[in-house]
């Protein structure tokens, strides 16, 4: 059911135990809109945890305090909190405990910034905004929480990671005015500009090598897309989060409309992430194979040969393509 943050935080603050989840693959807006919560919540001396049912990705282990993150909750808890998750499937093995809270009549709040959001919970706020976090920062402030330079570094987290450092195109006054805010409560804006978008290890700098040497072009080159395996993987000693930002370097390609990364995760098992430039809708793109996101960032999983993989994802950019 839709609920304002007003009423969110009112049930919030009557909790005795608050459990956070976020989604599996966990980014930088996952990690700081479930940890901004736990910080605020621990300032008003509510108990907490997080949980995320991924091990931690190696570019995002920098983050303050992300030890504590867990795989499952631990103990008894009475409230159940999703953040930057747009359906009960994206938090992985997390669904099952989602689920059995439901079944023990645990109260749950989703508070997400997808358009593809499912309303799973039984209060659900969500709103398209640039970063989760944004959607977070207000909830904090109506929890009367105060915006500690740890809080307001997690929402920084979050807002430069969805916001790609402020250049998407849903960024807005509103992605500004908070980043100021949190400019003044002391967040280090150069560091992690540093640690989101720049500093690399030799292993990533290697598959970017590889994988870049490998671009497929399709329709006129509309459409780009790189396919990263698990043996390039395994030959330049990188992993998953090593990924990030390289199908956003494919989509600054002259002429690409829509870019996608097709990741293998396991045998015959790819992760499709998706952007678009201009005008296609990759939320609907990954739609057709269940997935989702935004409009111009979306993801899906797809199953098979990676040939046949390709030809179904080709088809379907095609249908989105002007
Ligand atoms: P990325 O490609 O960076 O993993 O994700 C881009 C956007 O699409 C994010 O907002 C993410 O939450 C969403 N997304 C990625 N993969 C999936 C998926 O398998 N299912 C759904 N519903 N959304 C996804
Ligand atoms: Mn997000």
């Amino acid at each position: 059911m839709n609920a304002t943050l007003q009423q969110i935080a009112q049930r919030i603050k009557q909790a005795k135990s608050v459990v956070i989840f976020t989604h599996m693959r966990p980014d930088g807006d996952a990690f700081g809109s479930a940890l901004s919560l736990s910080s605020a919540l621990g300032d008003l001396g509510i108990q907490n945890q997080v949980c995320v049912e991924s091990d931690i990705p190696s570019n995002l282990a920098f983050i303050q305090g992300i030890e504590r993150v867990r795989k499952t909750p631990e103990g008894e808890f009475d409230l159940l909190v999703t953040v930057d998750c747009s359906d009960i499937q994206r938090l992985g093995a997390l669904s099952d405990e989602f689920v059995i809270a439901t079944r023990k009549k645990i109260d749950t709040v989703n508070i997400d910034h997808h358009i593809s959001n499912a309303r799973f919970a039984k209060y659900d706020y969500v709103r398209e905004c640039s970063a989760n976090c944004m959607n977070m920062a207000a909830l904090i402030e109506r929890l009367g929480a105060p915006l500690t330079k740890q809080t307001a570094e997690y929402l920084f987290i979050g807002l430069l990671t969805d916001s790609g450092n402020f250049a998407h195109d849903d960024v807005n006054e509103e992605t500004f005015a908070l980043a100021a805010k949190l400019a003044a409560a002391g967040v280090d804006v150069r560091l992690y500009n540093y640690q989101l978008f720049k500093k690399q290890p030799k292993a990533r700098a290697a598959l970017f090598a590889q994988v870049m040497s490998g671009i497929r072009y399709f329709f006129d080159d509309r459409f780009a897309l790189i396919t990263i395996s698990q043996d390039a993987m395994k030959k330049c000693k990188a992993d998953h989060g090593m990924t990030e930002g390289f199908v956003d370097f494919l989509l600054n390609v002259d002429g690409v409309e829509v870019a996608a990364s097709i990741m293998e995760i396991k045998y015959r098992q790819y992760k499709i992430s998706l952007r678009s430039k201009e005008y296609a809708d990759v939320n609907k793109i990954a739609g057709t194979f269940g997935g989702g996101g935004h409009i111009r960032a979306a993801g899906c999983m797809l199953f098979g040969d990676i040939e046949e993989v390709i030809d179904r994802l080709s088809y379907a950019v095609s249908q989105y393509l002007e």
